[in-house]
């Protein structure tokens, strides 16, 4: 059975470019008769903003985008996360280097805008470093996936990425190792999410095949940006998701998504076409 998810964070109301991911997830897993589950992403506490999480299923509910089972909160979890690393141990390490170090040394940047890390303390700490970041070690042998409408993916973690952080210098498990573990203990076959984050995918490749997780498929509709290009988010200013306007928001999401426009869900599962996605890594939001 396909099982599909929307993974939020909740720093805002839901916008137009977290309408696209949710409701092209949504179709893609009631269109194979699957479950639907919302998982909220607020392992980043500072960055949560109070309310936003019930904020944003409010907006689902309004918009007829019904979940199955419980909303999981990644906030609740950090006892699957901390297993997931002890069991990781070998092939991981402590790395004391700080922000403006990792610049430094950087071999460049990544597809993604980070810094890549030149593998700096691989070998240990010297007894002067306090241990900040622990990372996982990577190889360099390239990562491939189909991405269901992105076409071939490849990347090389070791040279294009770096050896990645599993728990943050602030003491937070990064984003790649909760997704991945969170994946895997709800059973999700098919990941549908915006392409804002497609060159991390081969990092959660990485941690699934560490952990024995199985790979899910993945699905990568285009991350709406605005006029200057930026990703909609709450810090580029991008309005909420207007739910007495839903038929509206629905149809401009479909249309985004180059599905014939209704504002009819069940239509809309009927005609869903992940062909008919364009294969645009971005795309203007209307
Ligand atoms: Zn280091």
């Amino acid at each position: 059975m396909v099982i599909g998810r929307f993974a939020p964070s909740p720093t805002g109301p839901l916008h137009f470019g977290s309408l696209v991911a949710a409701l092209a997830s949504w179709l893609d897993a009631r269109a194979a008769r699957g479950r639907w589950l919302v998982r909220i992403e607020d392992l980043d506490a500072p960055r949560a903003v109070p309310g936003a999480a019930d904020e944003i299923l409010r907006t689902l509910d309004r918009l007829g985008l019904a979940w199955d089972g419980e909303v999981v909160y990644q906030s609740r979890r950090a006892s699957h996360y901390r297993d997931a690393v002890e069991r990781l141990r070998g092939q991981t390490y402590w790395c004391g280097c700080t922000r403006r170090e990792i610049a430094d040394s950087s071999l460049g940047l990544a597809a993604d805008g980070a810094q890549i890390y030149p593998g700096t303390c691989r070998s240990g700490l010297t007894a002067d470093r306090a241990p900040r970041a622990l990372r996982v070690r990577t190889t360099d042998g390239e990562i491939r996936f189909e991405d269901r409408v992105q076409g071939p993916q490849r990347q090389a973690l070791e040279s294009q990425v770096g050896d990645f952080v599993l728990l943050r210098a602030d003491g937070l498990f990064a984003y790649q190792i909760a997704v991945v573990v969170d994946d895997a203990l709800q059973g999700i076959t098919d990941v549908v999410r915006g392409a804002d984050l497609l060159d991390s995918t081969q990092r959660q490749i990485c941690l699934q095949r560490l952990l024995g997780y199985p790979t899910p498929r993945y699905l990568h509709v285009p991350a709406a940006v605005n006029a200057a290009g930026a990703k909609l988010a709450k810090q580029t200013a991008a309005p909420p998701v207007n739910t007495a306007r839903k038929e509206e928001e629905l149809r401009k999401a479909l249309a985004f998504l180059g599905q014939p426009m209704t504002a009819d869900l069940a239509e809309a599962v009927r005609n869903w076409n992940p062909a008919l996605i364009p294969a645009a890594r971005a795309a203007l939001a209307p």
